[in-house]
């Protein structure tokens, strides 16, 4: 597999032409950006945890029944994709209350939903990823009922994998945000990442967060929750 152009450079990751038109390079940055790109900074070794610890959920996921882009890990920071257009919702499943969900609706964080809960926002910078709800992300054109029908059944899968594998590590699955693409063949897979940089992890026994809210919220020992976070899922350094 030949390495070519740059296509793409978004805040945490890059995106490389290969010589196969449907597969992609995806290289993890250690960048962080958080409130819609004000606050920037660096988590050292953030880039291959997060490719390393999105791979090894990717390829459960994808034995549980659930298609991603994933095809062949690289390196510590650089993964082999299939190529996809991404459709720009913003896919976020709860189950414990936190973030926008208790700023926007006046509740303290740490509530446990009796069932989860799916919202979607509308990926555009230049709007700040406004909250969407379906029926205006298909006059908008973003996706099709049947597009979205089956996102949403792949999230709840996806949080229930996702949450039996925190269980399992002594880790509260608080909330996360997925993407979804689609190859050129018109298929609709999972596609982005799963890392403490789009997840809230929360330790089971003492809430303590291991996520990116360690960054946003200048809680210090950054670098030490996201390798927290991939020794427990992992139990890998
Ligand atoms: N999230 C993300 N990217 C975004 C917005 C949210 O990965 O652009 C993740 C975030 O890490 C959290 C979940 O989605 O796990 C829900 O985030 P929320 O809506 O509470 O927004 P926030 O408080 O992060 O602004």
């Amino acid at each position: 597999m030949e390495k070519r152009e740059q296509l793409y450079e978004g805040k945490a990751k890059r995106v490389y032409a290969t010589d196969d038109p449907d597969l992609v390079i995806v290289s993890y940055k250690d960048d962080a950006t958080a409130f819609d790109g004000l606050k920037k900074g660096t988590i050292v070794g953030k880039g291959a945890i997060n490719n390393r610890m999105t791979n090894f959920l990717m390829k459960k996921l994808e034995a549980s029944g659930v298609p991603t882009h994933f095809v062949e890990e690289l390196n510590d920071r650089e993964t082999l994709v299939r190529k996809v257009s991404i459709v720009p919702l913003e896919v976020i499943i709860r189950n414990v209350s936190a973030g926008s969900f208790a700023k926007r609706f006046g509740v303290e964080e740490g509530i446990e939903f009796s069932e989860p809960t799916i919202e979607f926002s509308y990926k555009n910078d230049d709007l700040h990823d406004p909250m969407i709800n379906d029926y205006h992300a298909v006059a908008l054109k973003l996706a099709t009922w049947d597009e979205l029908d089956l996102i949403t059944r792949y999230a709840f899968a996806v949080n229930d994998l996702l949450k039996a594998e925190m269980r399992a590590c002594g880790v509260r699955l608080v909330d996360f945000k997925l993407e979804f693409g689609k190859t050129s063949d018109g298929k609709i897979v999972l596609a982005d990442e799963i890392s403490p940089d789009t997840c809230r992890f929360w330790d089971m026994e003492t809430n303590e967060k291991l996520d990116k809210d360690r960054f946003r919220r200048d809680l210090g020992n950054v670098e030490d929750a996201y390798h927290e976070m991939m020794k427990r899922v992992m139990g890998a350094e």
